[in-house]
Formats: C-alpha cells, structure tokens, sequence
C-alpha cells in the first residue's frame, strides 16, 4: 500500500524535518513537530471506504499513518473501539443523542496503546534499543507492553503516588519502573537526570516525539468513519496532556483536505479536574499558554499534568473549534463512575466520568443543546482503578 508520509514540520516556526531520521522536538524553537503527509497525491488514490474496509483497527489508515514497512508493525491485536449510544444516562442528563467512544477495549486497557503502538512501531522502525518516558499510569503501561512486543528496553518514570496496577503492570512487562516523589513533572525532570548518563534511550515524552500524536488522531478517523462520515456537534475530551484533542483536530483537518468531510467541525470541550487545571485557567484568560498547576492534585491520574508540553496546540485547538475548556471538582468524579455503571452497564475511568460531570453543567448553561449530537471519550477501562471504589 502506497504511504503519504512527506515530512514533519514544527508546529510554531515552520521549520522542516527529514522523518528518515529520529526526531524529537525543532531544533530551532524546541517545540512539537507534527507528521505531514502528501494529501494532494492521497485525495487521487484513496477512497475512504476502501480504507474503511481495510481491517478492523486503527491500522487500517496506515497510507496516512507514519510507518514505511508493514514488518515494523508492533501490534498487540488492537480493534476499532465501538461507539455506543447512552440513552438511559442521556434522557437522565437531558441529552437526546450522546455517545461514548469505549477506549477501554483496548490493549493495556487504554486509549494510550493508541500513541504507543505508533510510537514504539516507529522506534522499531529507526532502530531504536531503548525508550524512556515519564507517565501518570496509563501511558507507561501502554509503552511498556508494546516495548516488550518489539523487543526494546523500556524504562519508565512515575509519580510514587501511582495506582499499584500500574506499576505492577509495568513490572510484568519486564520494564525498568522508576518511582518519583511528586507529580509527571517531578517523574519527568528524574527522566532528563537519569538521561544524561544514558543518552541513548529514546524519549516518547507526550508531544517531544511526533508520533504518538499519529496514533492518537485516529480516534478522529474511526470517529468520522462511526458516524458515516459526519462529525458530533461536541466533543469531550479529559485533558492531560492533550494528545487526544490535538490528534483528532489534525485528523478532522487532514480528512477536509481528502475530500472525505467538508468543513464543519465539532466543539472540543476539554475538561480537567479543579485540583490541576491549567488549559482551563489559560482558557478563561483567553491566553494561548498555560502556566505551571502548583500543588496538582486528583484522583483523575490521567488529568493530573500540571503544564502540558503543547498547551498551545490543545487552546489553538479549542479556539477554533469554538469549545471551551472546564474543571470539575474530584467530589463528583466517583458518583458519575457508578452512576454510568449502573445505569449503563460501562465501568468507565475517572478521567471519563470527569467528562460527564462536565456535560451536566455545560447542558445547564445551555453551551451544549439538547438536540447536539454529543460524544464523550471513556479514555480506559474502569478496572484498572480498584481504589477509588469504595
Ligand atoms: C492519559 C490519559 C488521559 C489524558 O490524555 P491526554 O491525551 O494526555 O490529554 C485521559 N484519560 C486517561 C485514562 C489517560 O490515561
Ligand atoms: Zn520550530
């Protein structure tokens, strides 16, 4: 199958990159690259329902994916995620047409597998021996299992908070588990220090390396493809450190160049925890970045980013999308946890149930309407957090 993939360009200064090579962030102005592909040639050959066709994951969009050799394919056995109709939890909320993107289906139990098959895939494809990343659970989960699948070491670096399922989990992969006091940013600043003695590991860092964002933006295909090719009026998306909302934004822009969607696009509703909000602090000040959460705190691990790398790219995207970004207080995490299991039959994630706390009071204030087709993310599988069942 033919591949589009032409080159990365950084996200602010324009600056090109050769995807022949390793790449992590620009050289000039150290921000994120993005993958761009030759739409021009791929609006001529594919045909969005060939594609649709092509299998049953994500893998069938690999012509717009960034991985030149079918062998380099590190998979785990993923599947399109369903999208399900809510319809006892909607006429409870007043919303007549909300849906849930199940990304609990997937390998690890997350939609991080996503981003970290494309990610650990490419690693595999340029040679890389050894990855390091630092991660709230979820993500070092997700690189740990697919590192293993691809025979590369694997060394990750978590808050000393982390649910233990995580970390156990991580242990069974055979990685290398670092525990940090503090938040990813602690586990972060850990990672660059243990890096100076180890500079060949690879960084998968959110957004300082360019394709997990690859793989995360086919949530914004399989999406598109579910709704027959015409996108939700809202969307939510829990917040960390915005792979999700900047990947599907991107794959709703490329999706307009092929011809397969016009121009219409979803609000993107980004939600945090009150207890570490800061795209929703830049968003309320109308700024294009956030500054660093102090003190960031909550039970939604995955939210827990005090200031994500791309905070840019996470508020042009809501700007444009004429979204808004919106905190909910932890208290009311855990109630809508168990009220979408027992009214729904899904044991749906913090960060996920954190979205629909914020769908309740965003219909109360009329942003979001009744009639709106609304789609919410159930970004892992309740299991994985055991403890805050109580
Ligand atoms: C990582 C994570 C998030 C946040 O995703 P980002 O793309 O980093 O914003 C949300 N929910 C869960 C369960 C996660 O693991
Ligand atoms: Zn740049």
């Amino acid at each position: 199958m033919q591949k589009f993939l032409s080159h990365l360009e950084c996200s602010v200064c324009g600056l090109t990159y050769s995807p022949k090579e390793l790449q992590t962030v620009c050289k000039s102005c150290g921000k994120s690259l993005l993958a761009r592909y030759d739409l021009i040639e791929a609006r001529k050959s594919l045909k969005k329902s060939d594609l649709a066709h092509a299998g049953n994951s994500f893998w069938k969009y690999s012509p717009l994916l960034p991985i030149q050799r079918e062998e380099n394919i590190v998979s785990l056995g993923e599947s399109v995620t369903p999208l399900v109709k809510l319809a006892r939890l909607g006429v409870n909320l007043g919303a007549e047409q909300l849906w849930m993107k199940d990304e609990g289906l997937l390998p690890t139990g997350s939609f991080k597998a996503r981003g970290l098959a494309l990610a650990v895939s490419k690693s595999k494809e340029l040679g890389v021996k050894n990855i390091c990343i630092p991660s709230a659970g979820n993500a070092a989960g997700a690189s740990s299992a697919y590192a293993a699948r691809a025979g590369i070491k694997c060394f990750v670096f978590m808050p000393k908070d982390t649910s233990i399922v995580n970390i156990k989990e991580c242990q069974a992969y055979g990685a290398n588990v670092v525990l940090v006091q503090g938040t990813i940013s602690d586990a972060a600043k850990a990672m660059v220090e243990a890096r100076r003695s180890n500079p060949d590991w690879f960084d998968v860092s959110t957004l300082k390396e360019p394709y997990r964002l690859e793989g995360k933006k086919t949530m914004g295909y399989e999406l598109a493809e579910q709704f027959d090719w015409k996108l939700p009026d809202v969307i939510f998306y829990p917040t960390g450190g915005g792979t999700g909302l900047i990947g599907m934004w991107k794959a709703f822009d490329e999706m307009e160049q092929l011809g397969w969607i016009g121009s219409k696009r979803p609000k993107m509703i980004s939600v945090q925890s009150s207890g570490c909000q800061p795209i929703v602090r830049a968003f309320d000040e109308r700024r294009n970045d956030s500054e660093f959460w102090n003190n960031a705190s909550t039970i939604a691990s995955g939210l827990r980013v005090p200031k994500p790398f791309a905070d840019h790219l996470i508020l042009k995207a809501i700007y444009e999308s004429k979204g808004c970004a919106v905190a909910v207080p932890d208290g009311k995490i855990v109630a809508s946890i168990k009220e979408m299991a027992a009214k729904e039959g899904f044991f749906i994630c913090p960060e996920a149930a954190a979205t629909v706390v914020a769908l309740r009071n965003l219909l109360k204030k009329n942003f979001v309407k009744r009639s709106d087709t609304i789609v919410l993310f159930n970004t892992a599988t309740g299991i994985k957090y055991p403890e805050l069942m109580v």
